[in-house]
């Protein structure tokens, strides 16, 4: 049966933990849609077009780590203003969601755009310093040179670009669970969202 679990919010939220978590708890395929973003933006920045990108995206093209870079994130917002490149990518999203045995989709627009039907939808926040902070360590760990001012600002002029955008911006759907994370650790924030996921399912049960 399809079960289709959809997670928004900006970067370093923590929905992206939250998404794979959920995934293993319940036996979910599990689909980090910012990848396919990320993936047309690596290829414009080598001088693709963005379109022709995102038309010939392979799956194997978003396994790649250097898709994590402040880079490459930075030139997917740019690519996720163009409406017929997301045009382009919606198909292979709502063909995941709804695969039997259930899905977990997170991004910016999956409650929205992407699956308004889904069966659960959660908008996960947090405030811009504790993403940048996180986001900082993350970076920090992988070896990556940067400061924290930097990520900050490279956060907040994503939050800005994904929420100001005409096509498919960023915003919690109207039945959207909200969860900040600014002060819940990993398992506290898994569990609320779990929680979620349960009530649903036992309303359909
Ligand atoms: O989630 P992640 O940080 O990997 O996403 C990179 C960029 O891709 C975001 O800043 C956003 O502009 C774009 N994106 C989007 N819609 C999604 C997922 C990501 O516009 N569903």
């Amino acid at each position: 049966m399809a079960f289709t679990i959809a997670v928004d919010g900006p970067a370093a939220s923590g929905k992206g933990t939250i998404s794979k978590a959920l995934a293993r708890e319940l036996g979910f395929a599990h689909l980090d849609t910012g990848l396919l973003y990320r993936a047309v933006g690596r290829k414009v920045l080598d001088g693709v077009d963005p379109l022709e990108a995102a038309q010939a995206l392979l799956a194997e093209d978003l396994e790649n780590d250097a898709l994590r870079t402040p880079e490459v994130a930075q030139a997917a917002s740019k690519v996720a203003v163009l409406g017929d490149v997301r045009a382009a990518l919606v198909d292979f999203q709502r063909a995941f969601a709804r695969r039997a045995g259930g899905a977990v989709l997170d991004g910016r627009d999956i409650g929205t755009v992407i699956c308004p039907e889904a069966e659960v939808k959660l908008f996960v926040t947090a405030s811009a310093e504790v993403r940048a902070e996180r986001r900082f360590r993350e970076l920090s760990e992988k070896g990556i040179e940067t400061s924290f001012d930097e990520v900050l600002a490279d956060v907040r002029a994503r939050d800005e670009r994904d929420m100001g955008r005409a096509e498919a911006p960023l915003k919690p759907a109207e039945d959207a669970v909200h969860i900040d994370t600014s002060r819940l650790d990993v398992d506290a924030a898994f569990q609320a969202a779990l929680a979620a996921v349960r009530e649903k399912q036992e309303a359909q049960s």
